[in-house]
């Protein structure tokens, strides 16, 4: 398999560009044009900013999701792509699209599995920054040839663990540590939490970052979603997998070896460092990130999770224990429910309260496939929406 184009660069393709890991992946790329070429873009709603980014970047190959700006897009390309295609359904051609050597997977929600599993299944290589993926399809995922070789995750938190684990055999792993900033309302008492605001829930202390993964944050869901990704990424139990607060956000994870030893990878909070990681895997290449000054006086510290303040994670975790159609329906219900808080339809603390009532009402489905999972996300979706209205 080609690994660069024939001007010696990794061609990469990026879906969902305009978002908060897309823009960052493409700042690093345009500080490093001499290893890096963009051969194809996809946007949703900022068609503005996709016409940008493809007037700069040049693409071969350009989604627009939503059409129904297709026309003021088109007018405001200077450079005019050889395919360009209006819909998700194209998503997947760009996902499997023959001139790419990396495929980073930045869409948000279950609408990114489908591009994963193509991805995967035409052998390409993919940087993973769609969780939801993992988190509702890893048995399907994790079964295709070559999932282990070219799936590299984008997730702070992951990684670290791979960093960790370089070298290492995975049967070695006695634990997982998986670090939280514990995020906004840490320190909140249980009353408090029933009065949080959407502009509470977007301030996150650590991170920037897009507004569903920063509500999950909020909620813990985003550990709990994490958790799952973890267990498929490096085929561990659940049970081994320990989330731990750690609120300066600077050691990313934590891998205990069966001998006591632990290895910790750290940095400072920045996604930039993950996704260069991500594009320049197994290598690294020199890119002038922050970094940390040991020198001043800084202290590091832990405390466990609060799993009654923060039902959202240990809703997860169950959900995973139970497999099958279960993680799917978990995801679903807190897809809807977040966007449903965004939209101030329901309060906060309503979103544990959607997504546990929906894993009540659908029974487990017998063997999974995606067209099974492709059913089971619509009806959760419509029920998750029927809730409190
Ligand atoms: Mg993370």
């Amino acid at each position: 398999m080609k690994t660069t184009d024939s001007l010696g660069k990794k061609s990469v393709v990026i879906l969902g560009s305009t978002g908060s890991i897309g823009t960052q992946a493409l700042e690093i790329i345009e500080n490093k044009s001499s290893e890096f070429s963009v051969c194809g873009l996809s946007g949703n709603k900022n068609w503005k900013l996709l016409a940008s980014q493809v007037n700069q970047f040049k693409p071969d190959f350009v989604v627009l999701s939503d059409e129904s700006n297709r026309e003021s897009f088109e007018n405001s390309l200077t450079h005019k792509p050889k395919n360009i295609e209006y819909g998700t359904e194209h998503l997947t051609s760009l996902a499997t699209f023959d001139k790419a050597d990396l495929i980073l997977n930045s869409l948000v929600g279950f609408s990114g599995f489908k591009s994963t599993y193509e991805a995967l299944k035409n052998d390409k290589k993919v940087a993973l920054a769609n969780k939801e993926s993992l988190v509702v399809g890893g048995e399907i995922l994790s079964s295709l040839p070559g999932f282990t070789r070219n799936l590299i995750p984008v997730d702070s938190e992951h990684s670290a663990m791979l960093q960790c684990l370089l070298g290492e055999d995975y049967s070695s792993i006695n634990k997982i540590i998986i670090t939280a900033s514990g995020g906004p309302f840490r320190e909140y008492s249980k009353q408090q939490m029933s009065s949080i605001t959407v502009n509470d829930a977007l301030k996150h202390p650590n991170w920037e970052m897009g507004n569903k993964i920063t509500i999950d944050s909020s909620t813990m869901m985003n550990k709990g979603l994490e958790i799952i990704e973890a267990q498929w990424l490096f085929n561990v139990d659940i049970e081994k997998i320990e989330p731990i607060i750690h609120p300066q956000s600077i050691i990313h994870s934590i891998i205990e070896f069966t001998d006591g030893s632990s290895k910790a990878q750290m940095g400072p909070p920045d996604m930039k460092v993950p996704i260069l990681y991500s594009l320049t895997y197994p290598e690294r290449s020199h890119y002038p990130n922050s970094v940390l000054d040991y020198s001043k006086s800084m202290s590091l510290t832990f405390e466990p999770v609060d799993f009654t303040k923060f039902p959202c994670i240990r809703l997860a975790i169950n959900s995973a224990k139970k497999g099958g159609i279960a993680p799917c329906v978990m995801n679903a219900a807190n897809e809807i429910a977040v966007e449903r808080f965004l939209k101030k339809e329901i309060s906060y603390i309503q979103i544990p309260e959607i997504i546990e009532k929906s894993l009540e009402k659908f029974e487990q489905s017998e063997s999974i496939s995606p067209p099974v999972l492709f059913e089971t996300d619509r009806e959760t979706r419509i029920y998750a929406e029927s809730l409190f209205s």
